[in-house]
């Protein structure tokens, strides 16, 4: 694939050096992408906020339009975005097409049909002789930048409010997973006018930093590392620019003694370990009531052993490798720092997986303790850790004693419990007798380290707009 830059509604040849973008499941050479130059930078910032005056006065309706035309090219194309999702990310070729397409889709159509619910409002007469109004308006050019484990579903996320609100964009992917991203810029040449959407490609700090300085950019929005956040959020402070950051996460998953165990192995079978557990959302920090510990650790282990293991296209294949080799020892660091604990036992996995390409074996770590780095940092990969609690107190301190703020998951046939443990948890989501499951009506975006703002629903749009004040006098 030639891997053009999307500038001023051109597709260029990025200036820069050219960066290998690898085929995680067998360690070769996918394509080489150019990152952009500087000025390749600028001049997207540039034509971004050219476009921006009429983009943003162009009726909802109209500019909801084109994302409806870009939800049907996506799925029309759908099978070749797939196949370069999963070749690149090296997830299962069926789950990228039958899980991320459609999703994908679904984000733009709901927000080129929420973009024409959003309302200000008639805020009314606070002062004798003046009429007030409260308008929403978008905020200019707006920084996107985006992780590498879910490259289009996080561009839909950033594009979709962003665009339907009316603000223009400078999309950044991950330098190590760009290919979805620039066949996206292909299609979305032919569709939105020159300017208001425009790609760059290229690395954190050759590409992302001088992009979010650009004196022109109004927002930046980062999905990514927490350390990334805070260089982000610096390089916000010196423009006072919005910021909208969605960061790590390291979810609890308080599992009851009353509950189906079929239904809560099977659900840490597949949220555990969905995208081989470089998800951050992965149910990956269990706490398991202590009569149903014994049973979900035994059960759990056997059913993560048969985690189907391979190549995107291997027939059945259910869990893919991680992203790079240096995001592989970092998981078995992690693991062998877990397994010589005394009170540790890895019941499943924990080793490579195969001779080539960079996989992990699906891996459980029972008995690891509340202070265990295990239980505390963010794996990234195909490791659970279970831990033993003793009543629902703890259950709760325990869940809520973690950096992170993103998902979380009760598991109990007690309604009652589930809402009182519910509420109490510090979490931008709690799934009750699930995991996982997004929809795009409703808002995902965590607190404490794993940030603030939201990607989906009416939220995200808000987020993407300001709130503007207009007074009358009469
Ligand atoms: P990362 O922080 O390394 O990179 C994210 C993006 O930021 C990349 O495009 C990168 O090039 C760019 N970047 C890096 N340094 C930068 C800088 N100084 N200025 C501007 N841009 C810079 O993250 P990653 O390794 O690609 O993704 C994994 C992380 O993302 C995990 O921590 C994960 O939890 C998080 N994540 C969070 C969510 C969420 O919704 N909260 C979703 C997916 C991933």
């Amino acid at each position: 694939m030639d891997g053009k830059l999307l500038i001023g509604g051109e597709l260029v040849v990025g200036e820069g050096p050219a960066e290998d973008v690898l085929n995680p499941a067998t360690g070769e050479v996918l394509a080489k992408v150019p990152e952009a130059s500087l000025a390749q930078i600028q001049a997207a910032v540039a034509a971004a906020e050219r476009a921006f005056p009429a983009w943003s006065r162009t009726p909802p309706k109209d500019r909801a339009t084109v994302l409806l035309k870009l939800a049907d090219a996506i799925e029309a194309q759908g099978t070749e975005l797939a196949r370069l999702e999963s070749l690149n990310c090296g997830k299962p070729y069926a789950l990228a097409l039958a899980d991320e397409i459609p999703a994908v889709a679904d984000v733009f159509r709901f927000f080129a049909g929420a973009v024409r619910t959003m309302q200000g409002a008639v805020a009314g007469e606070y002062a004798a002789g003046y009429t007030s109004m409260i308008r929403r308006d978008a905020l200019g050019v707006v920084a996107s930048i985006a992780p590498w484990n879910y490259p289009l579903m996080m561009a839909a996320w950033k594009l979709g409010p962003a665009l339907a609100a009316g603000n223009t964009v400078v999309l950044k992917p991950s330098e190590q997973t760009p290919l979805t991203t620039l066949k996206l810029a292909t299609i979305m040449a032919g569709l939105f006018p020159p300017g208001v959407v425009n790609v760059v490609t290229g690395r954190g700090e050759s590409v992302g930093a001088p992009l979010i300085r650009q004196p022109q950019v109004r927002m930046v929005s980062l999905t990514g590392d927490v350390a990334t956040g805070q260089k982000v959020l610096e390089a916000a402070a010196q423009g006072v620019k919005r910021t909208h950051l969605e960061l790590g996460g390291k979810a609890p998953v308080i599992v009851f003694d009353d509950v189906d165990l079929e239904s809560v192995v099977a659900g840490i079978r597949t949220f555990g370990f969905y995208n081989a557990g470089q998800d951050c959302t992965a149910a990956c920090r269990i706490y398991a009531g202590p009569k149903v510990y014994d049973r979900l650790v035994a059960d759990l282990s056997s059913a993560v052993s048969s985690l189907k293991v391979g190549e995107q296209d291997a027939p059945g294949v259910e869990m893919g490798p991680l992203i790079t080799e240096k995001q592989r020892q970092r998981v078995a660091g992690f693991v062998e720092r877990a397994a010589s604990l005394k009170h540790v036992e890895v019941t499943a996995g924990g080793k490579v997986h195969g001779s080539k390409g960079f996989f992990f074996q699906p891996t459980v770590v029972a008995g690891a303790r509340q202070e265990d780095e295990i239980v505390r940092r963010e794996v990234f990969g195909p490791v659970v850790s279970v831990t033993r609690f003793s009543d629902e107190e703890q259950a709760i301190a325990w869940a809520n004693d973690s950096d992170y703020g993103l998902a979380s998951s009760v598991w109990t046939k007690d309604l009652s419990k589930a809402m009182r443990v519910a509420a109490q948890l510090q979490y931008g989501c709690t799934w009750v007798n699930s995991h996982f499951m997004l929809v795009s009506e409703m808002p995902h975006g965590g607190v404490k380290r794993s940030g603030y703002g939201k990607d989906l629903s009416m939220y995200a749009l808000e987020d993407y707009t300001a709130v503007r004040h207009v007074m009358v006098k009469y």
